[in-house]
C-alpha cells in the first residue's frame, strides 16, 4: 500500500490530538500537528516562536503565510515523503487548503482523505476547560471556537466537494472513537480513495 496522506479536522477539544497519536501508531504514518510545532517553537524561542507567540497565546490564527511555509517544509522531509502523514491542525483556512493541494500536486501526489471528528460545541468547551493548557483561558477557548466556525468549518464543504470527507462521531469512550476512525479509514483504503 502506498503512503497514506490524511487530514484530521475537528473543533479544538474534539479529541483530535489523542486520536491522531493512536492513528499514526496504528497506520505507521507521521503525525504533523501544527499546534505542537508552534508551541515547541515558542518554548525554544526560535524566530518562528517569537513571531507566533502572541497569536497562539491569544487563540488567534497565525498568518497563512507563516503556516503554509512551515507545512511546505515539513511535507518535503524524508520521513513524511516515505511514510505518509496525518495533518492535525492544518489546513485551518481555505487558503491553507488550496496551498496543501498545490504543495502535494507539485510533488506529484494527492490527499487521500479528510476525517472530521464531530463533537458538539458544548461538549468540547467542557473538555477544554478541564484540560487546563496555558493557552486555554476561557477567552481564548471561545475565540478559537468562534474562529473554527467562521474559518475552518467551511473547509468541511471544501473537502466534501472533492469527495474526500468522512465524518466520524467523536463522542463516547476513547477506544470506541478510535475504532470508528479505523473503520472509516479501512473502508476508504479498501475502496481505493486513500492511497
Ligand atoms: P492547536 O493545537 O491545533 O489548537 O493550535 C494551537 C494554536 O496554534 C492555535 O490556536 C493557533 O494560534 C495556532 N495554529 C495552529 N495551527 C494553525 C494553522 N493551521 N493556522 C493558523 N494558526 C494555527
Amino acid at each position: 500500500m502506498a503512503a497514506m496522506r490524511l487530514v484530521i479536522l475537528g473543533r479544538q477539544g474534539s479529541g483530535k490530538s489523542t486520536q491522531s497519536a493512536r492513528l499514526v501508531d496504528a497506520y505507521g504514518i507521521v503525525h504533523i500537528s501544527t499546534g505542537d510545532m508552534l508551541r515547541s517553537a515558542v518554548v525554544a524561542g526560535s524566530d518562528l516562536g517569537r513571531q507566533a507567540r502572541a497569536r497562539v497565546d491569544a487563540g488567534e490564527l497565525v498568518s497563512d503565510e507563516i503556516m503554509i511555509g512551515i507545512v511546505t517544509e515539513r511535507l518535503a522531509e524524508a520521513d513524511v515523503v516515505e511514510h505518509g502523514f496525518l495533518l492535525d491542525g492544518f489546513p485551518r483556512t481555505p487558503a491553507q487548503a488550496e496551498a496543501l493541494e498545490d504543495i502535494l500536486g507539485a510533488a506529484g501526489s494527492v490527499l487521500g482523505g479528510a476525517l472530521n471528528l464531530e463533537v458538539p460545541v458544548d461538549v468540547v468547551t467542557g473538555r477544554m476547560v478541564a484540560r487546563g493548557r496555558v493557552d486555554d483561558t476561557e477567552e481564548a477557548i471561545s475565540r478559537r471556537l468562534g474562529l473554527y466556525e467562521s474559518e475552518t468549518a467551511p473547509l468541511l464543504a471544501w473537502f466534501e466537494e472533492r469527495g474526500l470527507l468522512t465524518v466520524v462521531d467523536g463522542q463516547g469512550a476513547e477506544d470506541e472513537v478510535f475504532s470508528r476512525l479505523c473503520v472509516a479509514l479501512d473502508g476508504a483504503v479498501l475502496d481505493g480513495s486513500v492511497s
